[in-house]
């Protein structure tokens, strides 16, 4: 069916019948889900917050979010989506840093955020909870209009970055003095059309954590597409396969690893969900082996679009399924607007083929907030890199390495932890796999590989936050001495020797941030903890 408008707000006037957000409770219609938009926008009106002011969550995936995201978005406000993964200082910490002056929350974190609100000197009457809870207002629980507010402005969104390589950094666009309206459509016309999305009578699996750019970019997107979106609370690779049965999903976000979990699940239990309905499925946040990717395609056909970019420059090249198996490992090519550059650590152009740090202008501004000398760092002139090596080829497409930060040099050599970590995934004894490079008085760093191996293979308790549950050879009652001689076995026709892992562990599990990325700097301080 046709959509009429080209932003939720003008698409919920015209055509309020349209589901907008569907689940195990029912169907949320554009016009309920505006009618609680606006709800919500006068009661942060009512709390004073105004223009430029900012408004934080800490939520799970619920549907909610999108209430506050679309109220902040037509009250000219910036919404700080914090991880419900934090802890209080950490939430306390964003929430400050930030500047937040209301926050909204659910009943199973109230506890965390009451000290972390309080902590960032937050009033009492701008907690708000989503259910009731002591010491929270409710969040419909107010008397106001369901007509829009008379001002409107477009607000923008202040995303923490996961803190891999550091600090979270509040990541800041600029507010714009345009109206919802325009901005939504102008979004639609780039970054939707850019991908290929389409309006239209889609269903978006909203999967991945809300409070991540990419995530809450596609839910965002949706919404303004006409597209109904399926909020599901936390991801499990088969839970995964059944509502995209259920509620017939067209496009989705997934990061690598729950491609890995969903690949590892018995055939026939693969073999046992209608998967037909799926016509985009978009990757990025994390490098993806090619086997991975080539054997998802393989089982779901050739609906896998990958992008790569960051918070800061959103996405900024594009691989279609098609580009990708004409090329198998690429990350994409510039999207329209976006130049893309190549420069070694001085800062002069490297030619094509040749790796070094990945540069692009031609993104929409961002800055660091608070921290001007942060944004300064990042940029070489109009050039912004968001820290990672690469090279182009000749038709300019783009292949990641890793990120710099990550870089292994041993014997003077280069090493990308990504390329073994590809290689070690493959084993069909290795559920995930982290490599990180150690200090080496002979080579400078060494290479180990740590290893968390599928639930088949006995791990004995403790996590890599303890320090290792066991390393071969040697390691008692564990996978031990003969899967680290197969892992050799396997890495030797596949990967040069100065790439061999010196060292291997085995870990009960390894840390992943739930946007899928692995934090190869805490490891690392762990890994040098617990080796004193
Ligand atoms: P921090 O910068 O604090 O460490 P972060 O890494 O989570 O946080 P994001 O903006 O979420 O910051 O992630 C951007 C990074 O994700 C990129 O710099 C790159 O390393 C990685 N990435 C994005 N897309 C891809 C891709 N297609 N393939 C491989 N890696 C990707």
């Amino acid at each position: 069916m046709g959509v009429q408008g080209s932003s939720f707000y003008e698409i919920a006037a015209s055509d309020p019948g349209r589901p907008a957000v569907l689940g195990p409770d029912g169907t949320v219609s554009y016009g309920e889900l505006h009618a609680q938009v606006n709800r919500l926008s006068h009661a942060l009106r009512g709390l004073g917050l105004g223009p430029r002011d900012t408004v934080a969550t800490v939520l799970g995936n619920r549907a909610e979010f999108l209430t506050v995201l679309l109220a902040a978005m037509q009250t000219g406000l910036y919404l700080v989506p914090v991880s419900r993964h934090l802890t209080a200082p950490e939430i306390g910490y964003v929430l400050a840093d930030s500047g937040a002056k209301a926050v909204v929350t659910e009943p199973e974190l109230a506890d965390v955020v009451v000290t972390a609100a309080g902590d960032a000197g937050i009033a009492d009457e701008a907690r708000i909870s989503v259910e009731p809870v002591d010491g929270f207002r409710d969040l419909l629980d107010v008397e106001g209009s369901v007509e829009p507010p008379a001002e409107r402005l477009m607000g923008s969104l202040m995303l923490y970055t996961s803190g891999t390589t550091g600090r979270p950094k509040g990541v800041q666009r600029p507010i714009l003095n345009i109206s919802p309206e325009k901005l939504f459509s102008a979004m639609r016309r780039g970054l939707a059309s850019n991908l290929g999305l389409e309006p239209g009578d889609g269903v978006h699996l909203a999967v991945g954590p809300l409070y991540h750019s990419a995530p809450c970019a596609h839910a965002m997107m949706a919404l303004n597409l006409g597209h109904a979106v399926v909020v599901c609370r936390r991801f499990e690779p088969e839970g995964a396969l059944e509502l995209i049965q259920r509620y017939g999903v067209t496009n989705t976000f997934m990061v690598p690893t729950m491609f890995h979990r969903m690949l590892g699940l018995p055939d026939e239990v693969r073999g046992s969900y209608d998967l037909s309905s799926l016509g985009m499925v978009f990757h990025s946040a994390a490098p993806i082996p090619v086997e991975t990717k080539q054997r998802m395609m393989d089982w779901w056909g050739p609906v896998l679009y990958e992008y790569y970019g960051s918070t800061e420059c959103g996405a900024i090249v594009v691989a279609t399924p098609q580009e990708w198996l004409g090329r198998p490992g690429t990350v994409g090519r510039a999207v329209d607007g976006i130049e893309i550059r190549i420069f070694d650590e001085d800062g002069a152009e490297l030619p094509v083929g040749e790796a070094g740090m990945i540069y692009a202008r031609g993104y929409s501004g961002f800055e660091y907030h608070g921290d001007p000398a942060k944004t300064a760092s990042a940029m070489r002139g109009e050039f912004y890199t968001p820290g990672d090596i690469g090279h182009l080829d000749q038709d300019g497409w783009l292949y990641m390495s890793d990120r710099r930060t990550d870089l292994i040099i041993s014997g003077g050599v280069n090493i990308y932890p990504a390329e073994i970590e590809a290689v070690l995934l493959q084993h069909p004894a290795v559920a995930d796999v982290a490599v990180i490079g150690v200090p080496d008085p002979e080579w400078g760093q060494q290479v180990v590989a740590l290893i968390e191996p599928v639930q088949t293979v006995p791990v004995q308790g403790g996590s890599v936050e303890g320090g290792p549950v066991g390393s071969g050879p040697g390691w008692p009652g564990g996978p031990g001495e003969e899967l680290v001689a197969d892992l050799r076995a396997h890495c030797e026709p596949r990967l040069a020797r100065l790439k061999h892992p010196r060292r291997i562990e085995f870990h009960a599990s390894l840390p992943r941030t739930p946007s899928g990325k692995l934090s190869r700097r805490r490891l690392r301080e762990a890994y040098l903890r617990s080796h004193g």
